[in-house]
Order: structure tokens, then C-alpha cells, then sequence
């Protein structure tokens, strides 16, 4: 090894072993689970909000009133049961050959025209909306992103990984988030990861008074709706609706009924989700 190439090595160990102290430790709600980041939760805001800009400016927004305002109303009440104090926003994409939601670090939430159909009513809408930000408030992106960054030890340094400026950063993070049709690459949510969004999900939709036994539902749904395309909807390539998922969240309902009926306000299902006008 030549002297440059170790002094370089003992560099990225410094870094990281400062980034380590500095943001390693932290730990997932809900389930407490301890996770290993290497991303600090400001970088990762402003990271989300670089994301929500471009898909402003690049996707059609649905201004249909009533779908606006159901979207918005589902999507403050999750908000609000997730105690995080976010600049929440909640935009509905006319889409409807797309089946997908997302939540951005920092409280940006894209709900797709074409999941609609499959949520059906508000509490399916809440069990899509809560399992996205269940992954955002669990920092599941950054966890990903700290994955890759310590694959790309020796690489690059991982300083320069977290510039913002850097196209890399943004398109770890893209990729890292699941907006894999903007870069081109998607780096699925490990299988722990699912199944912790489920959990804080289900845990979410409860304690916002949305009956947690339509999410069992809204799944056997989502399995229909990919039966018969040719071609799987994205959401479900990230988010397999197999039996094993669909049985992990019955075994969740005892823990999480007691929350349903202890809440301030319970919705049951909610209103019927009318078919979207967007002009
Ligand atoms: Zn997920």
C-alpha cells in the first residue's frame, strides 16, 4: 500500500468515526429499535425539501377540492398522532396509472391519483399514509443511506457525501427514499424495515382514530390490484403484499385495538374515497 493510500484510509476512519459519535446512535420509535446513522436528521430535511421542489416542478398536481381536502384531513390526523412538529405538506399527483405514496424526510407527502382506488375509504388512505411516514420518522432513508455510505468507504469521503451540493448526496438520497423513477435505481427498504413501518404504521392510524383492521384489508387489496398487470405498481415492488406481511399485521391487532379504542376521536373507516377530478 503506497504512503498516500494509507494516509487516505486513516482519514475516512477519522471521519467516520467522528460522524459515528457524532450521529450514530439513534433510535427508531415506537419499536426502539437502535440504528446506526450517519446522516444528521438537518442534512436529511434539507435533503427532503431539495426532493419536494423537483417533484413540484415536474409533476401534474391533482386539483380536484374534495380529494384535496380528504387527502389533507387523513394526512394531519397521522401527522399529528406522529408528534413530530413538521412543516407538513400533503399534494395529491394526477396519476392514475401510478399506485404509489411516499413521505419525505421532513413531512413532504406525495399521495398518486392511482392509489386511490386501492385505499378506498380514509382508513385505507391512513394505513398507505401512516406505513410512509412511519418509514420517514423512523429515518429508514438515512439508515439506508448510512448502509451505502459505509459501502463506499474508501470510495469517497463520506464529507463529501453529505454535501448537498454534491449530485451524488441527492441521488444516494433519491434512491435511498425510493424515488428510484427519478434516478433510475431504487434501493429497496430492507425486510426489518417494512416490517418496523407496519408496526409504527398500524400503531399511527390507531391512535389517530382510523380502525387498524382495514389495513389487513387495504393489503389483500393491493395484492389484487397487481394480479392481472403486466406490470408490477411501484408501490408494490418495494412493499411485497404477500401472506407473510398480511399475517405479521393481524398479529400486531392486539396491541394496536386497545390504542383504536382509547382514541379521542375514532373515525371507524371514514368517508368513501369519490373517484378523483382532476382538471
Ligand atoms: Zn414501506
Amino acid at each position: 500500500m503506497s504512503r498516500w493510500s494509507s494516509e487516505t484510509s486513516k482519514k475516512f476512519i477519522l471521519v467516520f468515526v467522528f460522524l459515528f459519535l457524532l450521529y450514530g446512535c439513534a433510535t427508531a420509535p415506537v419499536t426502539g429499535r437502535k440504528q446506526l446513522i450517519l446522516v444528521d436528521p438537518q442534512t436529511e430535511i434539507k435533503l427532503g425539501l431539495q426532493a419536494y421542489e423537483e417533484i413540484l416542478k415536474k409533476e401534474k398536481l391533482c386539483n380536484d377540492p374534495t380529494i384535496n381536502a380528504l387527502v389533507q384531513r387523513v394526512g394531519m390526523r397521522i401527522a399529528k398522532a406522529s408528534g413530530k412538529n413538521y412543516d407538513w405538506e400533503f399534494k395529491v399527483i394526477d396519476k392514475p396509472e401510478s399506485i404509489n405514496a411516499f413521505c419525505l424526510p421532513g413531512g413532504k407527502v406525495f399521495v398518486y391519483t392511482g392509489i386511490l382506488p386501492v385505499a378506498q375509504n380514509e382508513a385505507g388512505l391512513a394505513t398507505v399514509l401512516a406505513h410512509e411516514i412511519a418509514h420517514a420518522i423512523a429515518r429508514h432513508g438515512a439508515e439506508r443511506m448510512s448502509i451505502a455510505m459505509v459501502a463506499a468507504f474508501g470510495e469517497v469521503l463520506a464529507a463529501e457525501l453529505l454535501d448537498l451540493n454534491n449530485s451524488r448526496t441527492r441521488e444516494l438520497f433519491m434512491a435511498a427514499y425510493g424515488l428510484g423513477a427519478t434516478v433510475g435505481l431504487i434501493l429497496p427498504y430492507s425486510r426489518k424495515q417494512e416490517y418496523e413501518a407496519d408496526t409504527i404504521g398500524l400503531y399511527l392510524m390507531a391512535k389517530a382514530g382510523y380502525d387498524p383492521r382495514e389495513a389487513i384489508k387495504f393489503w389483500e387489496r393491493m395484492r389484487q390490484a397487481a394480479s392481472g398487470r403486466r406490470k408490477i405498481p411501484e408501490f408494490l415492488s418495494t412493499h411485497p403484499a404477500d401472506g407473510k406481511r398480511i399475517q405479521a399485521l393481524k398479529n400486531l391487532l392486539p396491541q394496536v385495538l386497545p390504542i383504536y379504542e382509547k382514541a379521542e376521536h375514532k373515525y371507524g373507516l371514514g368517508e368513501k374515497i369519490p373517484e378523483p377530478h382532476c382538471r
